[in-house]
């Protein structure tokens, strides 16, 4: 039996991780899940109270705290709210692993005391690794703790490294769909409304990570997440737009042959190999029927066109307390677009100006960390506010 804690239950990962478990506790491999969370949505988080009956169930806003404690459900778990909620969780000792689906910022500080209590993270927020990556990976080195991407471009180079050491590899390929802009002119891009940016080809996912794949910030943030998981330095990490979203990404070894892993767009897949790894488990999920791919072609990102890509190789350049910038920066400027405060096309402009007024700090404490976080949020809506 697995037991696990799943936080960010609510979300677009965390609804596709309870289907995971309902398809392994169907096949054989029992999971059990002790732990959920959300941030407001007390209709859902009940019904998966319910169904999967926790131990606790921890809310992070205090009026849904108060929303929740007050409904008479069937099964009787602890409520906890916000991050001291987490932290209680986090020391318990009757679970082995985090699936952290919890998005941007919010998700660091879960990871963190994850690793402190020496628990496995099937790791969704990438976002973590962006702003944290040289403070987990030391912390990782201290810890019996594992971590496992869920990603689908990591999860897909994981799949293809298994029984290859990493020193004859020579280049990772990340693959990328180029979201729903990836046709228009850098002109166009002016005036897409909030509608457009959240209608991603491929993938249905939660609203900050779509325009995060619209911008092209994803595959950037995807760039940094991977030279942590898999040690690789990101001048050997390419990134290729493959529209159809089929090959999840590729690995290229010293010889010269190329492995890549494919499958139809679904996270199920990748959220399920983090939980069996390094094994693998039946499931009826989609299969490719490759007898209806057309065709499967491969172009160069243009980083003129999408700034955000750019800023996210200028940030890798530069490391220290830049990536945090790029994240916090990146937080506030898609909360502004999404209210219709900005336009799409201001998103990579406030963010710049906020890494140009910066300055870098080497290996970032966590209080840096939160601290430089906060100072990027503020900087872009200060802003913004001037610019509307
Ligand atoms: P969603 O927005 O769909 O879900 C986020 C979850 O976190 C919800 O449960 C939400 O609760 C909760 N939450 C939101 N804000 C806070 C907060 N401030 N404090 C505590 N909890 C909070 O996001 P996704 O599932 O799309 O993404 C989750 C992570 O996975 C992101 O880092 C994303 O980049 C990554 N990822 C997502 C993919 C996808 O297919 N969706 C693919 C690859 C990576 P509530 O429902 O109550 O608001
Ligand atoms: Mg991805």
């Amino acid at each position: 039996m697995k037991n696990i804690a799943v936080l960010g239950s609510t979300g677009s990962i965390g609804r596709n991780t309870l289907e995971v478990v309902r398809n392994l506790n169907r096949n054989g491999f029992p999971v059990s899940v002790k732990y959920i969370s959300a941030n407001s949505n007390v209709e859902l988080l009940s019904q998966q109270i319910e169904e999967f009956k926790p131990k606790a169930a921890v809310i992070f806003n205090e009026t849904s705290f108060e929303d929740l404690k007050s409904r008479s459900l069937n099964h009787k778990c602890e409520i906890l709210c916000g991050q001291a909620g987490i932290n209680e969780i986090a020391s318990r000792d009757d679970f082995e692993l985090v699936v952290n689906a919890l998005v941007g910022f919010s998700g660091l500080i879960p990871t963190i005391e994850a690793i402190k209590h020496g628990k496995d993270i099937a790791l969704a927020n990438k976002e973590s690794l962006v702003v944290a990556g040289e403070l987990i990976y030391s912390m990782l080195r201290e810890s019996k703790s594992h971590l496992l991407p869920i990603d689908s471009e990591h999860s897909a180079i994981l799949q293809c490294l298994q029984g290859e050491p990493i020193a004859e590899v020579s280049r990772l390929i990340l693959t990328a769909s180029g979201g729903p802009f990836r046709e228009l002119s850098k002109e166009e891009m002016n005036s897409v409304t909030v509608a457009q940016a959240l209608k991603h080809p491929n993938w249905v996912m939660g609203n900050k990570i779509t325009i995060d794949s619209a911008t092209l910030m994803n595959k950037g943030f995807e760039i940094i997440e991977a030279k942590w998981l898999f040690n690789i330095e990101a001048e050997n990490i390419d990134v290729l737009i493959h529209p159809q979203s089929i090959i999840h990404s590729m690995v290229e070894f010293t010889d010269g042959s190329v492995k890549a892993q494919l499958g139809v767009p679904d996270m199920k897949v990748p959220i399920q190999y983090a939980l069996t790894y390094p094994g693998r488990i039946k499931s009826d999920f989609p299969r490719i029927d490759f007898k209806q791919l057309k065709n499967l072609t491969f172009d160069e990102p243009d980083l003129e066109k999408f700034e955000c890509l750019k800023l996210a190789y200028d940030v890798i350049k530069s490391g220290g307390s830049y990536p945090i910038v790029l994240n916090g920066a990146n937080e506030a400027a898609i909360d502004l677009f999404l209210k219709e405060k900005i336009r799409f096309t201001d998103i990579p402009a406030l963010i710049k100006s906020a890494m140009d007024k910066h300055e870098n700090h080497v290996s970032p404490s966590l209080e840096n960390i939160v601290s430089i976080d906060s100072w990027s949020r503020k900087f872009v809506y200060d802003s913004a506010t001037e610019l509307v």
